[in-house]
């Protein structure tokens, strides 16, 4: 059966207490829209206050450490998300590539960690511009996506029911700028082809694969109803209930075709 779009809101470092007002607005308008799955990862400090009002969405975070506990000031591990009732973690996000010399061993090691402690991850890959430019997108994104997958288990359905990946072009969050639906389409599939080729053809199919990179109501819609694609990481319009609503809204009605 396939499963819900799946619409994960990032709020990155964005939203102190004062902000539980949309996260419960959000939360009212997925009740009403039951045909997306809508999910949103505050910053840590707000997970459990999500947590604990939330009825429908689920809550988790941007990022763990690979250990369970240890002298790792600064940090926290997967075990104290689901702790504070988180439900996924975003793993490899660009922003902590970048900011963060996160490389994918590292983040195998992450995705291994958050699996074995219950949390769904959603492992994001992306091009740069000039990686774009010179014509080695799809070669960067494959390599990018097979050197961070977990292995967690020999069973790949162990893996896949967890598993979601996010394809967010780098030059394309936080710009307004969107890759073209063909690009979309090609690496949509692309990733399609990697997956089905680790996990098998009945498992790889069914990962869900989202889109990111400056997703907002008035193009989700034609991005949504692109062949291999699941739904949407959502960063800048994520943070008002009206503009992130507006994107589960427009998956909803690609689903309906
Ligand atoms: C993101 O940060 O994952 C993202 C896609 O951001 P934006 O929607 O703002 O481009």
């Amino acid at each position: 059966m396939p499963l819900r779009p799946y619409i994960v809101g990032n709020w990155k470092m964005h939203g102190t207490r004062a902000m539980l007002s949309e996260a419960r607005a959000i939360d009212r308008a997925a009740q009403r829209h039951m045909k997306v799955e809508v999910a949103i990862a505050p910053p840590y400090t707000l997970i459990h206050p999500v947590h604990r009002e939330a009825e429908q969405i689920a809550v988790g975070a941007q990022d763990c450490h690979h250990e369970e506990g240890g002298a790792h000031t600064g940090d926290i591990s997967a075990a104290m998300i689901a702790d504070a009732g988180g439900k996924f973690v975003i793993l490899g996000h660009s922003e902590r590539r970048q900011n963060h010399k996160e490389a994918d061993a590292q983040i195998k090691l992450k995705a291994d960690a958050a699996l074995t402690a219950g949390l769904r991850v959603i492992l994001c890959c992306g091009e740069s511009e000039k990686t774009r430019d010179d014509g080695n997108a799809v070669a960067h994104v494959k390599k990018q996506l097979k050197a961070s997958l977990p292995q967690f288990s020999d069973n790949p359905e162990d893996v896949v029911e967890k598993l979601t990946v996010a394809y967010e072009p780098i030059w394309a969050i936080g710009t307004g700028k969107t890759a073209t639906i063909d690009d979309i389409g090609d690496m949509h599939a692309e990733i399609r082809a990697l997956l089905i080729k680790v996990y098998g053809e009945e498992h790889g199919s069914e990962v869900r694969i989202l889109y990111g990179g400056s997703v907002k109501p008035e193009n989700a819609g034609e991005i949504l109803s692109t062949p291999e694609v699941g739904g949407a990481l959502v960063g800048g319009a994520s943070l008002t209930a009206d503009s992130f609503m507006g994107i589960a809204l427009a998956a909803g009605e690609s689903e309906e075709g």
